[in-house]
């Protein structure tokens, strides 16, 4: 029977292709558009603020008009020059793999209804177990809708497995700049705010070990549990790593749930300089690692990876342990039962298939690549006598500002330069390039994990930022 939503087959198809011509068109002349576009609510009003129709239009003519509006009125996260918060750099494969994922409905909640399904996100996990150097039989993960509901689900699953139902006395720490997900979890979790220890960070942002045993040892007296720390092995503000080592031995001696945040620094251990900087990682008891950042897969893929799988069975399977031999082959995994979500879309599609194309050496590759350009980068502004590192290049992030040393200019000169330096670049649309706030300094940060940024690139917003202080400082005099 034909329903009210059935188009013809060859409808189907020119819409369809007329999409993948529109995406293909966009991976290809990305680079010669400006990342920026902005527009006020009263303009995109205008565009699109209209009542639900009854009346059908024309397909075609509801593509072109998104098309036409919808597109260019979206900042290109994919961009080269797209240096600020977390870039979005995505690949082809996956983005057609979501299609796949879409187009066919794959249900990805429980084994009955689509074994491959689970049986893929089984395999990648494997994957990701294995280059976390998790345990790849006793442990398991999941595939989240991003970083944030990753966190929050290692954060029931500490709480369940640490404290049972009273949670009454239980407090959970973390630093200065562990990512603000965390907090919204805590908060969604129902904890007080006398629960939470938010730990002030050393000199180069890292969490100081000597206050943390000090907040644990003063909770102890006060008859408080200790139950869960979180660690961040790549701030986002600065590519920061947390001694992971130092923090594990903590956890262990206090009975703590070690849960590092990787969703920015994760990936980075598939190159050799990040394998190093997060020595360590191995030691949580969960992880937090976000695909849709430096793994390249367009949004959204999330994952959390834990010790033991059974820890999450445990925490959100709503079956009673006594039943599990009815339910069919423990090994033959219902995702609804390791996390929030019941529906779920079709992730470790795209994860699968774009490491099944490109290849693990090609994301090592370019992940590296994103490391040294950073690098290279620093080098470069060290050699200048008007650019300031504030933070060194970790994880392909780095902090700098304009303060050319001969002008002598105060904190609060160099804060409103910086700041004015970056409202100008945003109005040129050239590149996306905004300050943060470290250590009270009003700095410019550029995060480089798109492999298709070039040192070139850098250059080319460099010398704008160079050239809007210039024109700053004499409209000034
Ligand atoms: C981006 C980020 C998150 C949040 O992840 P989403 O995918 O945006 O939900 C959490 N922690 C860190 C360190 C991040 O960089």
């Amino acid at each position: 029977m034909k329903s009210v939503f059935d188009l013809s087959e060859n409808e189907m198809k020119s819409y369809g292709y007329k999409i993948v011509d529109a995406i293909v068109n966009h991976y290809k002349t990305l680079e010669d558009k400006k990342p920026i576009t902005s527009a006020s609510r009263e303009e995109m009003d205008a565009t699109f603020l209209t009542e639900a129709p009854e009346e059908s239009s024309k397909p075609e003519d509801v593509l072109d008009f998104v098309l036409d509006n919808v597109i260019p009125y979206s900042n290109i996260t994919a961009h080269p020059k797209m240096y600020s918060f977390v870039p979005g750099p995505s690949n082809f494969i996956s983005a057609m793999s979501d299609s796949i994922a879409t187009g066919f409905n794959i249900f990805s909640g429980g084994w009955m209804v689509s074994p491959a399904a689970a049986e893929l996100e089984i395999v990648t996990m494997n994957w990701l177990l294995k280059i976390f150097g998790f345990p790849i039989k006793k442990g398991g993960g999941i595939f989240t809708s991003g970083g944030s509901m990753a966190n929050l689900t290692a954060i029931v699953t500490a709480r369940r497995i640490k404290c049972g139902d009273d949670f009454s006395k239980a407090i959970i720490y973390l630093s200065d700049q562990a990512h603000s997900s965390n907090i919204k979890a805590i908060r969604v979790l129902g904890f007080k705010k006398e629960q939470i220890r938010i730990l002030p960070t050393d000199i180069d942002f890292k969490l100081s070990i000597n206050k943390l045993k000090n907040e644990i040892a003063k909770d102890r007296l006060l008859g408080l549990h200790p139950f869960c720390f979180i660690a961040s092995a790549g701030t986002t503000n600065t590519g920061t790593v947390d001694p992971l080592h130092e923090i594990a031995d903590i956890c262990e001696e206090e009975n703590l749930w070690f849960h590092i945040d990787g969703a920015y620094g994760g990936a980075a251990i598939l190159s050799k300089k990040g394998k190093k900087v997060l020595n360590g990682i191995d030691r949580a008891d969960s992880l937090t690692v976000d695909p849709h950042k430096w793994f390249y897969q367009p949004y959204e893929i999330g994952c959390l990876l834990v010790k033991d799988a059974s820890w999450l069975s445990n925490t959100f399977s709503e079956k009673p342990e006594y039943l599990r031999d009815i339910e069919g082959n423990e090994s033959e995994i219902n995702f609804y039962d390791y996390g929030i979500q019941l529906t779920r879309r079709f992730r470790a599609l795209k994860f699968y298939m774009s490491i099944k194309t490109y290849g693990l050496d090609a994301f090592r590759k370019a992940i590296t690549y994103n490391i040294e350009l950073a690098e290279r980068v620093e080098k470069m502004l060290r050699k200048s006598k008007n650019w300031e590192i504030i933070s060194p290049a970790t994880l392909a992030v780095i902090n700098f500002r304009y303060n050319p040393i001969h002008l002598n200019f105060s904190e609060k000169e160099l804060d409103t330069l910086n700041q004015e330096i970056s409202k100008r670049i945003l109005a040129s649309k050239e590149a996306l390039l905004v300050t943060t706030v470290l250590s009270g300094q009003i700095v410019l940060r550029m995060c480089l994990i798109n492999a298709k940024t070039s040192i070139e690139d850098v250059k080319d917003t460099l010398k704008l930022c160079k050239h809007f202080a210039k024109k700053i400082l004499t409209e000034k005099t």
